[in-house]
């Protein structure tokens, strides 16, 4: 069948049913998630005065990953001020990089001062949607029914563990456990620390846990490079200063907009670039003048280009893992026993507790919601090889269906917090085309979606993350799974949808 065709037959179809602009009633929305980005679209669609929505939370509280990652060192790697929604700056973040915790908070106080609390609905994971006769059909896990004109997905990035395939992971004596997954009831104080991984969350958990453990032991498959930022405290006049003037707040959230755009988000889309250079200056720096034992040095120096993996940023790693009490470990895993973890060389590195801080799966997205599309089809299906969405916000037949940190987006580059926002405001101008009667369903057409996708998989040719290292960055088939233009060209493309790029079903 043609498009033009197919669109014709729908339009047939969808004159059966009613949609939210036929009835005058005020559009019905399914949000998903009420982490960082459902937290947003809650509020932004309550200053829009469409009040006529549910965010389903499978938790029993807010916070999407601030609520999962409890470790010891929790902290962001973008800067506080940055990392906070544009309308709701916070006078008083602690630090440069303030801790877990403290965001945490942070997302609890504006989801109350923005009155979106009553909003959510915990303990009510959404399990299935259905497109049918022009509307979502919802179903949760607490056999709810619910219906829908929109559906925005919130359901995060980094969010579905990684565990690792070692032999006799179940044989362990001590505590095992996956980084997002820290179990509390055993206290690391005094005890025999392993941490498998070496990525952002294995470095904050060993630096900060080193002081108070009686050894640590870092299970290193791969060296990654390190970027030394201080975290200094931010006084106690500054805050004050923050709180008499917003303005200063302000200019301090674009100064560091600006400074991480052209000095990180840029660099790692042009592996060319001056500012990638000085970055892979800066970590070799780092290395060379802070690791003094020439043989541990050559150890944690990483066989490939600096922020081809995600860059660590660290002030205190090399301190850390030089302590009396560090061990870097990087002889191979051979498995785990009950008393530890045997390395290939027949060494037993006994452990009390063994930490996996072994990442994500970051190709599974909305699933394990079952999704059914028009006409019956399946994302499962659609996605079988690997998730996209044109712009990383719709997916031909999906209509209605928009997703905020979709597959593809920037996630390595900048504040997700900036993304979120300028998804968000996009996404609204597609849900404007539906209550102003210009549409009822909008998706990505198949040609703009597969010409965005051949476009990317092109670009991404360009990008640092292809010069020759595992990350989780790279899809199946090595392509990076992300964003590979500037910053400013994302801020260009979520100005104004192209219409022409969308398939209308009037
Ligand atoms: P990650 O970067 O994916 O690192 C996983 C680590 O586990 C890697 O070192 C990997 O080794 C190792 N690993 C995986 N399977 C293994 C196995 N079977 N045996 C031995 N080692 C194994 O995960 P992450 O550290 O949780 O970080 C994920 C992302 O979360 C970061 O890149 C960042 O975007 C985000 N994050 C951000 C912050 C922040 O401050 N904003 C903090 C933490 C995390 P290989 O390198 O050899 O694959």
């Amino acid at each position: 069948m043609s498009k033009s065709a197919s669109a014709k037959s729908r339009a047939g179809n969808a004159s059966s049913s009613m949609a939210a602009s036929d009835r005058g009633d005020s559009p019905r929305f399914v949000i998903i998630g009420a982490g960082m980005a459902g937290i947003l679209s809650a509020i932004k669609l309550k200053e829009a005065g469409l009040t006529n929505f549910t965010v389903y939370e499978k938790a029993d509280r807010l916070g999407g990953t601030w609520r999962e990652n409890t470790y010891p060192g929790v902290a962001c790697d973008v800067p506080s001020h940055l990392y906070s929604y544009s309308f709701a700056p916070n006078p008083d973040w602690s630090h440069v990089f303030s801790p877990g915790p403290e965001i945490l908070a942070y997302f609890e106080k504006v989801a109350r001062d923005y009155q979106v609390d009553s909003f959510i609905r915990y303990g009510t994971e959404v399990t299935r949607l259905e497109f049918h006769d022009g509307r979502w059909l919802v179903e949760t896990s607490t056999a709810e029914r619910d219906e829908a004109d929109f559906v925005i997905a919130a359901t995060g990035v980094l969010h579905h563990p990684s565990y690792p395939d070692i032999e006799g992971i179940d044989t362990f004596k001590g505590k095992v456990f996956h980084s997002a997954r820290w179990d509390h009831s055993e206290p690391i104080d005094a005890k025999r620390l392993g941490v498998i991984g070496t990525g952002s969350t294995a470095v904050q958990i060993v630096s900060s846990a080193v002081s108070s453990v009686s050894s640590l032991t870092l299970f290193q498959r791969t060296a990654q490079w390190v970027l030394p930022v201080a975290n200094p405290e931010i006084g106690e006049e500054d805050r004050a200063k923050y709180h008499d003037d917003p303005e200063a707040m302000r200019a301090v959230r674009e100064e560091l907009s600006q400074i991480f755009e052209h000095n990180f988000a840029n660099a790692v889309v042009d592996a060319d670039s001056p500012q990638a250079e000085m970055l892979a200056r800066m970590c070799t720096e780092n290395l060379e003048g802070n690791v003094r034992d020439p043989e541990l040095r050559e150890k944690l120096r990483p066989p490939y280009r600096a922020a081809c993996k995600r860059l660590v940023i660290s002030p205190n790693f090399y301190e850390a893992i030089q302590a009396p009490n560090a061990h870097l470990v990087t002889e191979g895993i051979e498995r785990v026993e009950p008393e530890g973890v045997r390395t290939r060389d027949g060494k037993l590195h006994e452990l009390d507790i063994l930490v996996l801080a072994t990442g994500f799966r970051v190709d599974r997205f909305l699933r394990p919601i079952e999704v059914i599309g028009r006409g019956g089809i399946s994302l499962d299906v659609v996605w079988e090889k690997r998730p996209s969405a044109y712009l990383a916000i719709s997916v031909p037949e999906f209509p209605n269906l928009f997703m905020l940190n979709g597959p593809n987006g920037p996630v390595g580059n900048f504040s997700l917090i900036d993304v979120a926002e300028l998804q968000f405001d996009y996404i609204m101008q597609l849900v404007d085309l539906v209550c102003s009667g210009k549409a009822r369903e909008v998706s990505a057409s198949h040609e703009a979606a597969e010409r965005f996708e051949d476009e990317r998989v092109e670009a991404a040719k360009k990008t640092v993350w292809v010069t020759g290292c595992r990350s989780w960055y790279l899809d199946d088939r090595g392509v990076p799974a992300a964003w590979p233009w500037s910053f400013g060209h994302f801020r260009d493309q979520m100005r104004r949808p192209r219409l022409e790029d969308y398939e209308l079903v009037a």
